[in-house]
Order: structure tokens, then C-alpha cells, then sequence
């Protein structure tokens, strides 16, 4: 499963040397030159860290990065922000604004690549671990074992897949088109309703003795997300 990344700058030769190495590392690079844009590019494609830097032409970084954390879509995201601006204050603005690192330019790619990697170490320990937790479920990534409450549940390799990539960005919701896109890989052709028919299944599956809380919710022309409801009403089917 490739983790992606979302590259704001607008300086083009920057733009080039961070696709070159972050794409080399095995990441998904989106890019763009412009803030306002980056927020919709953000909405749309969920990248799993952000790369931004501080001046944009119609808003700047630290615009942007409150913005994103203002909105509770977005705001888990984590936010490496760059900077020509090397002053202790300018840092300081820049972590306060929400930014979860900052760099200042130059930098070499392989610094940039080690902070990236750096960052999930710190927020997100199960990019690499080997285990997964979430709400009474475990799951043991080098030897496919998924248990709920201690009871093995049986899936197949793509409904692990699925419920990989939700636990790993639990309470986030996917569209059908992402999860295609995280699961099946995204040049090979799928039907969108392949991805419910497989939610369904998992539901099944994690439901071994038909009493449990169903942990995946389906949100209505949205896709689906993993949580932990309260409300039983928010999950159907
Ligand atoms: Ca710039």
C-alpha cells in the first residue's frame, strides 16, 4: 500500500527533485503551486502527509495549514512545512500555525525523505509496525492474523487489505474510488461495487457471532470509515 504525499510549492525545480526522490522511495506524489488549490487537492485525495511550503502566491503556507487544521477532515493530517526563513520565530509561527515539522531551504531530498518518515514514526506508529489495533480488533500484518476480542476472524486477502488501510487511517472516510485505488491498486479495472460488496463481506466477518457493533460505517454518498459509533443509526446495511 503506497503512503502519498502532497506536495505544495511553486517553485517548479523543487517541485521536480521532490517528485524524482519521494517517487523513488515508493511514495504517491501529488503536486500543486497553489494554496487555495492544495485545500481541494486535500479533500480529494487524503494524502497521508503534506509538504508545504511557506510562500505560495495566493495564500501562503501558514494560511493554508491553518486552514487545513481548522477542518476536521483534514485535520489529522500531518504537515512538514518548508521555508527559505530560517529565524527561530519563523519556525515557531510556522508549529503554531500546526505544522508537525519544519525545514528550512536548502535541504537535501534524503533529509526531506528521513522527516517524512520521522513524522508517522511520531503520530502514526502503525505505518511501521507490524501490528494493528483498533476498537477490540488486532491485527498481525506479517502473519494475516485478525482477532476481535480474542476471537480469530477469518477474511480473504482483500477484505485484510480493506480493513489494513482503514485501521491504519482509522475514524478517516474513503470514497469507493480510494479504496479501490489503496486496495486493488489503481491500474488494474474494477467496478465501484466491488469495493461494497467486499465492505459487506468484512462487516460479515467481524461479526462473527452476529452480536457485535458494527465498527464500519457507511456514510451516505461518501464512502466508508472506520469507527467506533455510539450511534447505531450511523451504520446500516
Ligand atoms: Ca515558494
Amino acid at each position: 500500500m503506497e503512503t502519498s504525499v502532497l506536495i505544495v510549492e511553486d517553485e517548479a525545480a523543487i517541485v521536480t527533485m521532490l517528485r524524482y526522490n519521494l517517487e523513488r522511495e515508493g511514495f504517491r506524489v501529488y503536486t500543486t503551486g497553489d494554496g487555495e488549490e492544495a485545500i481541494t487537492m486535500v479533500k480529494e485525495y487524503k494524502p497521508d502527509i503534506i509538504v508545504l511550503d511557506w510562500m505560495l502566491p495566493s495564500m501562503t503556507g501558514v494560511e493554508v495549514c491553518k486552514h487545513l487544521r481548522w477542518d476536521n477532515n483534514t485535520k489529522g493530517i500531518p504537515i512538514i512545512m518548508l521555508s527559505a526563513r530560517g529565524e527561530e520565530g519563523d519556525r515557531i509561527r510556522g508549529l503554531d500555525a500546526g505544522a508537525d515539522d519544519y525545514m528550512v531551504k536548502p535541504f537535501s531530498p534524503s533529509e526531506l525523505v528521513a522527516r517524512i518518515r520521522a513524522v508517522f514514526r511520531r503520530l502514526r506508529p502503525s505505518l511501521s509496525e507490524q501490528k494493528l489495533a483498533f476498537a477490540g480488533i488486532d491485527m498481525d500484518i506479517a502473519t494475516h492474523k485478525v482477532t476481535r476480542n480474542g476471537e480469530e476472524v477469518h477474511l480473504s486477502p482483500t477484505e485484510f487489505g480493506l480493513l489494513r488501510y482503514l485501521m491504519e487511517h482509522p475514524g478517516r472516510v474513503f470514497s469507493r474510488e480510494q479504496l479501490l485505488d489503496a486496495v486493488w491498486g489503481h491500474d488494474i479495472y474494477v467496478e465501484l461495487r466491488t469495493v461494497d460488496v467486499h465492505i459487506r463481506r468484512l462487516r460479515k466477518a467481524l461479526n462473527y457471532d452476529g452480536n457485535q457493533p458494527d465498527l464500519v460505517r457507511t456514510v451516505r454518498s461518501a464512502g466508508y470509515a472506520l469507527e467506533e459509533s455510539t450511534d447505531a443509526a450511523a451504520s446500516e446495511e
